[in-house]
């Protein structure tokens, strides 16, 4: 069976009335025959059906055992990191979603729990900060947002050889692009809010565990921390799954046709894009993912915020807000919206420049989201002219 038949197949029909769509439960708690007796659900935190079907889902959508829904991506996070104790360390990839950082340095550290951020764009960066305190190496691939690529499969062995867990962040990619339990990690996390609810309505995030034993683990976390994710969530989520593989194709065919357009203009320096042949791992990303994504970045050849927030206010189709993955497309300027809290010297070192734009690549036709992004880099053009 193919993944997308697989995908709406593995999708239960209600065993109750036949209900083809998944049925919310919007309940607390469940009656029981008997004390303890009971049809395998007792609260609500600990088990509900409407999220146990999303969970299952995301299982087999990623190849691994468990699956577990939380609040937030961010709750799936700390889930994770909830699996160490004080005197553990972690390898992270130094260019990590701004809330992991915050979690990680401002919570976390002072439980004891200490972060080495490296280059992963080279294993061997990795495999030299690994230490024997080292419980968990974490990577994202893409990154967020200069899209840079790490070979998971090569980390894995890493990973394995110093018995840390390597745990991959697969928002960027899905997947419907890249399955990281294939390709050797332990445990996968998503934030939901992005391609997987695919429609910028929700929030939600996803820990999938490649055995039974971590499963049950996060499981017991999950239950003793609380931050669940709700029945209608859950419904919306596996509503958006349904169309993902289709939605990723698009979102990556529309997003190369605009990383190659935006190469041929004067006025942009670095475009960032997995799908690009000069992309520093390309031929890691061609390996590791099945589409190169729906996120394109690029800064200005003059580096001023000035022009760049004159680009990002001018576009039509390409609505300014933070976040990715929906359908309609989203332009950012990280350095004043997702990236505001990074000390600028540490922003620059990652390449996110004052001019650095990222853009969510939607659905829409991709030669209308060129001629937008035309008409606003044009406008910027004649400003300049006028002011020179
Ligand atoms: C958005 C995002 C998160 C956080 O997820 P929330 O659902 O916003 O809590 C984590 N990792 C990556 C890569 C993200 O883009």
């Amino acid at each position: 069976m193919k993944e997308t038949t697989k995908i709406l197949h593995s999708i239960p029909v209600d065993k109750l009335t036949g209900a083809i769509s998944t049925p919310i439960y919007q309940t607390s708690t469940y009656v029981q025959e008997a004390p303890g007796v009971h049809k395998g659900y007792d609260y609500a935190r600990s088990n509900n059906p409407t999220r146990k079907v999303l969970e299952d889902l995301i299982a087999t959508l990623e190849n691994g055992k468990k699956g577990y829904a939380f609040a937030s991506g961010l709750a799936a996070i700390d889930a994770v990191v909830k699996l160490l104790k004080s005197g553990d360390e972690i390898v992270a990839v130094d260019d990590i979603y701004g809330g992991a950082f915050r979690l990680f340095t401002h919570i976390y550290q002072k439980f004891g729990i200490t972060v080495k951020y490296v280059d992963a764009t080279d294993a061997a960066n990795v495999a030299d900060a690994v230490t024997g305190k080292t419980k968990l190496i974490w990577l994202e691939s893409p990154t967020n947002p200069t899209l840079k690529i790490s070979d998971i499969r090569e980390i894995s062995k890493i990973a394995k050889a110093n018995k840390a867990l390597l745990c991959v962040d697969n928002t960027f990619a899905s997947p419907a692009s890249q399955k990281p339990i294939d390709l050797g990690a332990d445990i996968v996390i998503h934030s939901a809010t992005k391609y997987l609810a695919g429609h910028s309505d929700l929030i939600a995030g996803l820990v999938v565990t490649n055995t039974d034993e971590l499963g049950e683990k996060i499981k017991f976390i999950q239950n003793a921390s609380g931050g669940i994710l709700a029945p209608f969530d859950s419904w919306l989520v596996i509503r958006g799954i349904e169309t993902l593989p289709i939605r990723v194709k698009q979102h990556s065919e529309n997003a190369q046709k605009i990383a190659e357009f935006l190469l041929t203009l004067d006025i942009v320096n670095n475009v960032y894009y997995p799908g690009l042949p000069r992309h520093k791992n390309h031929h890691i990303a061609k390996e590791q993912q099945k589409y190169f994504g729906g996120v394109v970045t690029f800064d200005l050849k003059i580096d001023d915020k000035e022009f760049a927030t004159h680009i990002v206010s001018s576009t039509k189709y390409f609505k300014l807000a933070e976040s990715l993955g929906g359908v309609k497309s989203l332009i950012c300027l990280p350095c004043e919206m997702t990236h505001k809290s990074i000390p600028s010297e540490i922003r620059y070192q990652s390449g996110v420049t004052d001019s650095l734009i990222r853009l969510s690549v939607g659905l829409e036709d991709a030669d209308d989201l060129i001629s937008d992004l035309k008409t606003a880099i044009h406008s910027l053009s004649k400003k300049l002219s006028f002011t020179s």
